[in-house]
């Protein structure tokens, strides 16, 4: 009879088990069985893009740096575009609105949405949320990468065709991919790639554009109302994921479909950008919500988002709602920014706009470079090299967020200037 916990030799007799070599390094156990990885790491590292775990915290580094030079330290690498990850919101009111009086609010939902996890935080949460980007309902997930993998997977039928961006997020990539159907890929925010998909597919497919409204490392924007107007005309769904655009752009920061007057079909949010926090929403129709609360495996089969959470996310979004002023702010720094480099000769990505700004290395070596040497200067940003960005197209991903100062912007102004053109 098996016992709990107690460790079952294979079958075939326990001589087997002993193969899987266990050693102690000091108190800590070492998995020899698992040493082929050395080889795949060391592909890796020849190739420059293994990154280590055990390098350390660069932010400490560099926040080091800063202090030895008695410099403040800047920030320009992080998704928290409107400074909101630094602080805890008040959640006062919604303390009063979600907890009976005298009990804190509940850090654990304890349980998935459907088994009971379900608390009126979560409800809360997603009536805020749809009210935000003009949609039925929303959903939540505790990530955007559970957001975009689920949703796609459950809405999208073998026999149908996706047509996506060539550079869609990998979680998009990967939800085309468990969606199992075919999938098509158009050329970066190219419209009338698009429309020849659509042209040659659509009278024998249900369609699926997806792409992204800002995308992440290259700061452009397709011509959502093109691909709306697309899908309108050959009967496709439209699928949007604004991850880096809510909170930044459009009305109240509702992002850039509502800013383009483009309603997508299905509209995905992350909390971990501009919300300053963790975890993601779908917001579609009823009835797409529903069929995504039935089938959505990664929404179905996962603990429902820490109701502390969305307490605080709900705060956020009425806080980032109210603060067109942050946004305004944002978007001047950006143009200033952008000006600047632009003055000097330095490349960043074609069409790029807003607060993230790709300045162009497409030596991988020379980006890791020019990363350490702004690091040296006590500015945190990071190198993007391949397979996060395409071959040959390394560069230093800048960003922007609306608590820098105008000193500290000249400064990573000059400092990037000066790095740059070295
Ligand atoms: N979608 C886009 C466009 C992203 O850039 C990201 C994250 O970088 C995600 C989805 C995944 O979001 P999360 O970090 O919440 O998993």
């Amino acid at each position: 009879m098996p016992v709990w916990g107690a460790r079952q030799a294979p079958a075939g007799g326990s001589a087997k088990l002993s193969s899987s070599r266990v050693c102690n390094r000091g108190s800590l156990r070492t998995v020899a069985v698992l040493d082929f990885l050395e080889a795949q790491i060391e592909a890796l590292r020849a190739s420059g893009s293994y990154r280590n775990p055990d390098d350390g915290n660069d932010r400490l580094r560099v926040m080091e740096n800063a202090r030895a030079l008695g410099a403040e330290f800047i920030d320009a690498s992080s998704n928290n575009y409107l400074n909101r990850s630094d602080y805890f919101p008040d959640v006062s009111r919604e303390t009063q609105l979600s907890v009976p009086p005298g009990q804190l609010a509940r850090l654990g939902a304890g349980a998935s949405r459907l088994i009971h996890g379900t608390r009126p935080e979560h409800s809360e949460l997603e009536a805020a949320l749809s009210k935000w980007v003009g949609l039925e309902r929303a959903l939540l997930f505790s990530s955007g990468y559970a957001a975009n993998v689920g949703v796609i997977s459950a809405l999208v039928r073998p026999d149908d065709l996706i047509i996506s961006d060539e550079l869609n997020h990998a979680s998009i990539i990967d939800g085309c991919r468990l969606a199992r159907a075919q999938i098509h890929i158009t050329a970066h925010c190219d419209s009338s790639a698009i429309e020849a998909a659509l042209l040659a597919n659509a009278a024998t497919h249900r369609c699926w554009v997806v792409t992204e409204s800002y995308f992440s490392m290259d700061g452009d924007s397709p011509d959502l109302h093109a691909i709306r107007h697309l899908c309108n005309n050959y009967g496709a769904v439209m699928i949007v994921d604004e991850a880096h655009a809510l909170g930044v752009f459009g009305p109240q920061g509702s992002g850039l479909c509502s800013a383009s007057h483009v309603n997508a079909d299905v509209l995905i949010g992350t909390f971990g950008k501009a919300l300053g926090a963790q975890g993601a929403f779908v917001a579609s129709s009823r009835v797409a919500t529903n069929w995504l609360w039935n089938r959505a495996r990664s929404f179905v089969y996962s603990t429902a988002m820490s109701p502390l959470l969305a307490t605080s996310i709900e705060a956020n979004v009425r806080a980032i709602r109210a603060d067109d002023e942050a946004r305004t702010r944002l978007g001047r720094m950006a143009f200033w920014f952008r000006s600047k480099l632009d003055a000097n000769q330095i490349p960043v990505t074609a069409h790029s706009h807003g607060p993230i700004i790709p300045i162009l290395y497409p030596n991988p070596t020379r980006a890791i470079k020019a990363a350490a040497s702004l690091g040296q200067l006590g500015i945190l940003t990071q190198a993007i090299r391949p397979p996060t960005v395409p071959e040959n197209s390394s560069r230093i991903r800048l960003t922007l967020h609306a608590g820098l100062n105008q000193s500290q912007l000249e400064r990573l102004v000059d400092s990037v200037i000066q790095t740059c053109t070295q």
